[in-house]
């Protein structure tokens, strides 16, 4: 994998040559993103940051991906609905977790009260890594899944143009010709389009729900365009607009300032830094609605890092999804080992394992976002403070992927030209809709891939470590 590009990735006239030709086509082709300097101006903007070469990423992996992504989305949706297996899964997190807990509070009142929701819609994101095995062989290795706020949909349906550029500049115009199409932007908006319908009022609205900075407002546009031309109305509001304009008629529809809201896609809400007490209150009214939630509040839930550790539990996948082996065993040939940290002997002794040798695991608080988890050295301090108090058990530990490294040359506004060893991360979108106990849509709707230099061992590309990359199948 290694060897791909290795003709002209260390010519150095070559690379800066083809670097300016990505840089403006990525401008042209609405790789966008505000910056940090102003990050609430549209009319000062740049590129988001990409990869200049396109990454190798095995077939046989890329389309194992693929396949199993309908299990994923059946999965997500069974935990959802599945409150049991939320209580007793969370009952040990929540104690320490107060911001899952809260998560949690609501989500036991909004039951309690009897859902008004009968349209769901899943919008979820399944990320992997290429574990190279002693062989030299890789492995997909699931990294976790996306349930809340999936991004990138939309900037990555037009990296690849640029890419295909690159490649041709540099004389590869048979490898350009090779690079897949990819639309997840498309995708999610049949998804929400669908929920749309079925919630069935025509002059019903979509409300994206973002964040108070909106950086990455033109990942969002490209969703929102693309409901825009099946004449849907979007509009987009914050938790403190929802907290101020927000209401619930009698059966529970939601209105904001008066018009009524079909779905609410959230694109904010996942981070406590999200929450204060009118955000949460704003939060559950929302939930508290009948609109049709992407995600609802149990399918964010089941996104967590402690569902998916017991998920790789034995004999959890099969009480999730009887009479569906062949979908249990494609999705758990892509785990890697996952250990809870629980109080009692199991998660005494993967502890003491993890402190002894930190460089085989990872370990993961119930964070998202990127930049929360810990390795080696600071892991082994953490867990030595940690290991005794019921503190650890609001983390979980994952074996650590160790994917092989290939050289690219990461394109940032206002940094050097220069080359890197990278890894990359594939991520596949998934899309679902359900209406009742029916499920009428189930999809793999497009990919991701973010790469990032090795030095740094986490982050996404909103956290400005990773960039935005297309595989090129090996
Ligand atoms: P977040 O919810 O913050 O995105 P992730 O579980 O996706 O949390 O981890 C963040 C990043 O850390 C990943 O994008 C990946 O680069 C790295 N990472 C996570 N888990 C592992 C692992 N098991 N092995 C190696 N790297 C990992
Ligand atoms: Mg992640």
């Amino acid at each position: 994998m290694a060897a791909l590009w290795q003709d002209v990735v260390r010519d150095a006239a070559a690379m800066r040559d083809a670097a300016a030709v990505a840089v403006d086509a990525a401008l042209l082709a609405g790789v966008l993103m505000r910056t940090g300097e102003q990050p609430h101006a549209s009319d000062v903007v740049n590129y988001a940051p990409f990869t200049l070469l396109p990454s190798a990423v095995p077939r046989a992996l890329f389309e194992q991906a693929y396949t199993v992504q309908q299990d994923f989305n059946l999965l997500v949706d069974a935990i959802s609905q599945n409150k049991e297996f939320l209580e007793q899964t969370l009952a040990s997190t929540i104690k320490v977790d107060d911001f899952t807990a809260r998560l949690f509070r609501i989500y036991m009142q909004v039951l309690e009260e009897g859902l008004a929701q009968t349209v769901f819609l899943g919008i979820n994101r399944s990320d992997y890594m290429f574990d190279c095995g002693l062989d030299g062989t890789a492995a997909l290795r699931q990294i976790e899944i996306n349930t809340i706020a999936a991004s990138f949909g939309g900037l990555t349906s037009r990296t690849a143009d640029v890419h295909r550029l690159v490649l041709k500049v540099l004389g590869k115009t048979e490898e350009a010709s090779q690079l897949l199409p990819n639309n997840p932007a498309k995708g999610l908006a049949l998804g929400i389009a669908k929920a749309w319908e079925l919630y069935g009022s025509q002059r019903a609205v979509v409300m994206f729900l973002v964040e108070e900075v909106q950086r990455n407002i033109f990942d969002q546009r490209c969703v929102e365009n693309e409901l825009w031309n099946r004449n849907i109305h979007v509009i987009r509001k914050r938790f403190r607009d929802v907290f101020e304009q927000g209401s619930l008629d009698a059966s529970r529809r939601l209105y904001m300032d008066g018009q009524e809201v079909a779905v609410v896609y959230y694109r904010e809400g996942y981070v406590p830094q999200s929450y204060d007490q009118q955000n949460w209150e704003a939060r559950l009214l929302l939930e508290r609605s009948r609109a049709v939630k992407c995600p609802d509040i149990a399918t964010q839930l089941a996104g967590t890092k402690k569902v998916q550790q017991e998920l790789s539990r034995l004999g959890t996948l099969e009480k999730l999804l009887p009479g569906r082996p062949e979908a249990i065993a494609r999705m758990r040939a892509t785990f890697a080992g996952l250990y809870s940290l629980d109080e009692g002997e199991e998660g005494d002794r993967i502890a003491a394992t993890a402190i002894a040798d930190p460089d085989r695991f990872v370990l993961k608080p119930q964070r998202e976002g990127g930049g929360n988890n810990l390795y080696g050295e600071e892991l082994r301090e953490v867990l030595e403070k940690i290991k005794d108090s019921p503190e650890r058990t609001s983390y979980i530990l994952m074996d650590k992927i160790k994917p092989q490294p290939a050289l690219n040359y990461l394109l940032r506004a206002h940094s050097p030209l220069q080359v890197s060893e990278c890894v990359s991360e594939l991520g596949i979108f998934g899309v679902y809709v359900r209406q009742g106990r029916e499920l009428v849509l189930n999809q793999a709707a497009g990919h991701l891939l973010r790469t990032k230099a090795i030095e740094h061992a986490d982050g996404g590309v909103a956290a400005g470590v990773a960039v935005l990359d297309t595989p090129f199948l090996v």
